[in-house]
């Protein structure tokens, strides 16, 4: 089923990463910039992901063992080191997400190396952490990213969908490695509901809203894969949610053959496959397009 499955480490048959990314009330702040400081409804929300669920979260990883990686705006950083300290002091992977969750698309190149740089920054200045691994907010990345990721040596980006397994971005020769998501394994659509910030979505209960990850995650280990998850705190590690996913991850542990990592550990394990043997992973040739194809839509009327 996969064309150029890769041979995980130690007879793992699926590599695997539950991914968090810790937008706190970064998006309300954004969404209304007027008034945004006297809406508490959604900055409680918001806050109940380094406040309660953060903690939730990495007890579970301590116990079980597990090192995961989080993302995370650099203004979150800022307003809420203690969660993202615990996340360092315990082995995980901390990322960058933006400055304050900004889509990339409605910035500038110049306007976007700004907001990067003040999210870099503030890793350095808050936490001591220099993110090797980035997701784009709302996964918008464009040629303007990547152009940083590569001026600043990230690692990996996992903003893309353009495979089931890691591959390679090959920008104009440069080369980074891709930690593909997709909305299959993504919590927004089953938990977010967010009227303020434009998503309406009929909520699912705990059970059916995970079960689709499960499928995912079954499909993955049948062929070898990658199961991928990206979630955010104050959705999966609400309390009937989490308690389902900890069920799950201890039994999956222990009846299933899978190597749980944070994404750094999984892009660093590929591209060592890559350098072994170059035609293992899939190569991804960017710029896919220089200009629009449809600019001149006078052209298809
Ligand atoms: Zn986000």
């Amino acid at each position: 089923m996969l064309r150029n499955p890769i041979k995980w480490p130690n007879g793992a048959k699926c590599a695997c990463a539950i991914t968090f990314d810790m937008d706190a009330d970064s998006l309300i702040h954004l969404a209304r910039p007027k008034n945004s400081h006297d809406r508490l409804y959604p900055i409680s929300m918001g806050r109940y992901g380094p406040d309660v669920a953060v903690p939730r979260i990495l007890d579970t990883y301590r116990r079980l063992g597990l090192k995961q990686s989080f993302f995370v705006p650099g203004w979150c950083v800022e307003q809420y080191p203690a969660a993202v300290e615990s996340m360092l002091e315990q082995g995980h992977e901390v990322g960058h997400h933006g400055y304050l969750h900004e889509d990339p698309l409605t910035h500038s190149y110049e306007q976007q190396a700004e907001w990067f740089g003040k999210a870099m920054d503030a890793h350095k200045r808050v936490v001591g952490n220099t993110p090797r691994g980035y997701r784009a907010p709302v996964y918008n990345i464009n040629q303007g990213v990547l152009d940083l990721l590569l001026e600043y040596d990230f690692q990996y980006d996992s903003s893309m969908m353009g495979d089931d397994i890691p591959y390679m971005l090959d920008i104009r020769g440069h080369h980074l490695m891709e930690m593909p998501v997709h909305w299959g394994t993504d919590d927004w659509p089953p938990f977010a509901h967010f009227d303020e910030i434009g998503y309406m979505m009929p909520v699912k209960s705990p059970s059916s809203g995970l079960q689709g990850f499960w499928e995912e995650f079954e499909a993955h280990y049948e062929v070898g894969g990658f199961w991928h998850c990206i979630w955010h705190p104050f959705l999966t590690g609400r309390l009937a949610r989490w308690k389902q996913v900890e069920k799950w991850l201890e039994s999956t542990l222990e009846n299933y053959d899978v190597w749980f990592a944070s994404l750094g550990e999984i892009a660093a394990y590929v591209r060592s496959v890559q350098e072994e043997d170059s035609g293992s992973v899939r190569v991804d040739k960017l710029p896919y397009y220089e200009l629009p194809p449809a600019s001149r839509a006078t052209d298809f009327s």
